[in-house]
């Protein structure tokens, strides 16, 4: 395996814009300045959000950038099997509860917005079950805290590098709850595919916007449940349009096409980016 390798796995949502060439750049700078590897992984689990139109613009965009990846491609639609088997082994060992709350449900219920043992009396679990109401797997902190041991679960932590200095982080899970693993409209939520990716695929490092500062607090448990090998975090600085707020899709003029179209060349757009 290589000493270093991490990836960009973007979600093929939208147009490829400012901010992605920002975060693709620092994934391939990172693993070229180590002698690694940087993988492109796409991260397509909502098939109704993720095109394969935005997919091609995404990968065409990144090829006009200069940006080249190493090893292949890896398409998460593609290994639904994969995460289901981890939802499976986890539910054989009752570390996983349905949950049928809607969105304004969890609200009420959990004002911090946090489902923590939220499952259903198992009556009224029975009767949605019977109605067919649409649920998701969760992964139940409680029965996770028991299985790997008090001491060993308040000890989880992980590696966070910046700017060259490594910091060891408790793990704090219980401030985002029992995370969801599959959607009612995916078979797989993002936390689950992700650190099942990055434990296959021998992810090193993981490289990612400082709006994920937050994912390893979670990420861990699964790594720990199921064994996987824990990578050290970086998070990079997020690309704010013009208008100081993150860019999304609805900032169009910043987008790879876009710019492109305008004539603007790789080495224009990286500059705007780094500005
Ligand atoms: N797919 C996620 C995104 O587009 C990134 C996930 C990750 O890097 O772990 O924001």
């Amino acid at each position: 395996m290589a000493n270093f390798r991490t990836r960009f796995a973007p979600s093929p949502t939208g147009a490829l814009h400012l901010g992605h060439a920002f975060a693709a750049a620092e994934v391939r700078a990172a693993a070229d300045a180590a002698g690694g590897e940087a993988y492109l992984r796409i991260e397509n689990i909502d098939l109704t959000r993720c095109t394969p139109a935005f997919e091609a613009g995404l990968v065409a965009d990144l090829d006009w950038l200069g940006l080249a990846w190493d090893g292949p491609v890896r398409r998460q639609s593609e290994h639904f099997n994969a995460y289901l088997a981890v939802v499976s082994d986890l539910r054989e060992r009752g570390l996983v509860y349905r949950c049928f709350r809607t969105r304004p449900e969890i609200v009420s219920t959990f004002p911090s917005g946090c489902v923590l043992s939220g499952d259903l009396p198992a009556q009224e679990e029975r009767r949605r079950l019977a109605a067919g109401d649409p649920f998701v797997w969760r992964l139940s902190l409680e029965a996770a805290r028991r299985e790997i041991g008090d001491l060993m679960f308040s000890a989880m932590s992980f590696e966070v590098e910046q700017d060259g200095r490594s910091q060891t982080i408790r793990a704090e899970p219980d401030l985002h709850g029992d995370i969801a693993l599959t959607r009612k409209d995916s078979p797989v939520a993002y936390h689950l595919a992700a650190t099942h990716d990055d434990a296959v695929q021998g992810m090193t490092h993981v490289i990612r916007g400082q709006d994920l500062a937050e994912a390893p607090h979670i990420q861990v448990v699964l790594q720990t449940l199921m064994g996987w090998p824990q990578p050290v975090y970086r998070h990079h600085r997020l690309v704010l349009g013009p208008d100081g707020r993150r860019l999304s899709k609805t900032h169009k003029s910043q987008a790879i096409a876009a710019l492109r179209a305008a004539g603007r060349t790789p080495s224009d757009v990286f500059a705007m980016a780094a500005a």
